[in-house]
C-alpha cells in the first residue's frame, strides 16, 4: 500500500471504508474535486480538500503533430518536473519522471544539466499517471503503458518507485499490469540486478549511447565507475532471472558513436543478449550535433545485418521539446 499519508492522516478517525471511497473516488472514477465525491459526507469532503487537495497545477504543451502533449508540473516545493503523452497505435503511452534534476550529468542531456534537486515521493510519481488519466478520460481512453524515462534516474529512487509502481498495480490504484510498467537506467548494476529478483516483470530498458569505455565516460561521467564489461555481465544475469527482452537505447550523436564500426562494436557486445535496439534522435541541447538521417540509416542497416532487432524512436512532438527536462531546463533560465 503507497503511503499516502496526508490522506491516512485526514482519514484516521473515521471508519475504514472512508478510505476505500475516497481512494475510489481518486484513482477509478479520477475526480479531481472533492465537492464532487458524494458518498463522502459534506464535513469529510470539506476537510479533504484541504487536507489532501486533488488539483495538480499543470500547464500542457502540444505537439504540432498532435500526438505528444507534455505537461510541466509544479510541485508544492514550486519544483517542476515534466511528463509526456504519446498516443501512438492505439496505445497511450507515458513518460514519467522519477526525480527531480539528476546527479548524473550526463552531457547530452537537459535534465542533467539542472542537477539533482530531490527524490520525487510515491504520490508525486503516482500523480503524473494520475494526470493523464484524467486527461484520458474524457476521451474515453486510458494509460496503457508508463516508461519511467522522463527526468532523474529510476534505479536511483528505487523504493519510492517501486512503491508507485505496486500502489498503481493494484486494484486500489489503476489496476495496470507489470508488464505496462518499463525502467529506463543509464546503468546502475547493483539496482538492476535487484529489480530482476524483486520485479522480474517489469520491463527494463538500458541507456547505452556508446560502444567504448572511453566514448560512454566522456558522454556519461557515472560510467567511470564500471565499465561496459561490467554493465554486460550485469544484463547477462538480468536476463537469466527474468527472461524479458531488453531494450537498449542508444541516442545517435554526429562524429561521436555514429560510425558503422560503433555499430559492429555494438552488435558484438550485444551477442546473446535477448534485446531491441531503439536508436534515438540526439535532440539538440546545445552541445552536440545530431546524427544525419543517412547516417542513421547506415548504422541501423549495419546492425540488422548482423542480426539485430531495430527501432528507430519517432520524432515526436520535438516542437515541445520532448526530450524530457528540456522544458524545465527552459523555464528555470529564463
Ligand atoms: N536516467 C534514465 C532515464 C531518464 S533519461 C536514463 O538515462 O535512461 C531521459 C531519456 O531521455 C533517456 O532515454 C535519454 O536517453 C533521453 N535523452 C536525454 N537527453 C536527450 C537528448 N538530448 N536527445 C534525445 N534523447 C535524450
Ligand atoms: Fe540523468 Fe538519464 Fe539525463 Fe543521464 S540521461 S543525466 S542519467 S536523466
Amino acid at each position: 500500500m503507497m503511503n499516502l499519508e496526508p490522506l491516512f492522516q485526514a482519514l484516521i478517525s473515521e471508519p475504514a471504508f472512508r478510505l476505500k471511497q475516497a481512494q475510489h473516488f481518486i484513482f477509478h472514477e479520477l475526480g479531481s474535486d472533492w465537492s464532487q465525491a458524494t458518498t463522502l459526507p459534506p464535513a469529510l469532503r470539506q476537510r479533504l480538500s484541504i487536507d489532501f487537495p486533488l488539483d495538480i497545477d499543470h500547464k500542457l504543451y502540444r505537439s504540432k503533430d498532435g500526438r505528444s502533449i507534455k505537461a510541466l508540473i509544479t510541485l508544492s516545493d514550486h519544483a517542476q518536473i515534466e511528463t509526456v503523452l504519446m498516443s501512438h497505435g492505439g496505445r497511450q503511452s507515458l513518460c514519467v519522471s522519477t526525480q527531480v534534476g539528476c546527479a548524473l550529468g550526463c552531457l547530452f542531456c537537459a535534465t542533467g544539466r539542472l542537477g539533482f534537486k530531490r527524490q520525487l515521493t510515491p504520490w508525486e510519481i503516482v500523480q503524473q499517471v494520475l494526470l493523464w488519466q484524467r486527461y484520458l478520460k474524457d476521451q474515453g481512453e486510458k494509460v496503457t503503458n508508463v516508461i519511467f524515462m522522463g527526468m532523474g534516474e529510476p534505479l536511483l529512487n528505487y523504493d519510492h518507485l517501486l512503491e508507485a509502481i505496486r500502489f498503481m498495480r493494484s486494484d486500489d490504484g489503476f489496476g495496470l499490469g507489470s508488464r505496462r510498467f518499463s525502467i529506463s537506467t543509464i546503468g546502475i548494476i547493483d539496482k538492476i540486478l535487484k529489480l530482476a529478483n524483486d520485479e522480474p516483470e517489469i520491463n527494463l530498458a538500458v541507456s547505452l549511447h556508446a560502444t567504448t569505455d572511453a566514448v560512454r565516460a566522456e558522454l556519461i561521467p557515472f560510467h567511470e565507475n564500471y565499465t561496459l564489461a561490467e554493465l554486460r555481465r550485469a544484463l547477462v544475469d538480468y536476463l537469466k532471472l527474468t527472461k524479458r527482452k531488453i531494450m537498449v537505447e542508444y541516442i545517435m550523436i554526429d562524429d561521436v558513436n555514429d560510425s558503422l564500426d560503433d555499430a559492429r562494436r555494438l552488435a558484438k557486445w550485444l551477442r546473446g543478449i535477448i534485446c531491441v535496439v531503439n536508436l534515438i534522435s540526439y535532440n539538440d541541447t546545445g552541445v552536440y550535433a545530431p546524427t544525419p538521417p543517412a547516417q542513421i540509416k547506415a548504422f541501423k542497416t549495419e546492425l540488422e545485418t548482423l542480426g539485430l532487432e531495430v527501432t528507430q524512436r519517432y520524432k515526436l512532438g520535438d516542437d515541445i521539446a520532448a526530450a524530457c527536462g528540456q522544458l524545465a531546463g527552459h523555464d528555470a533560465n529564463s
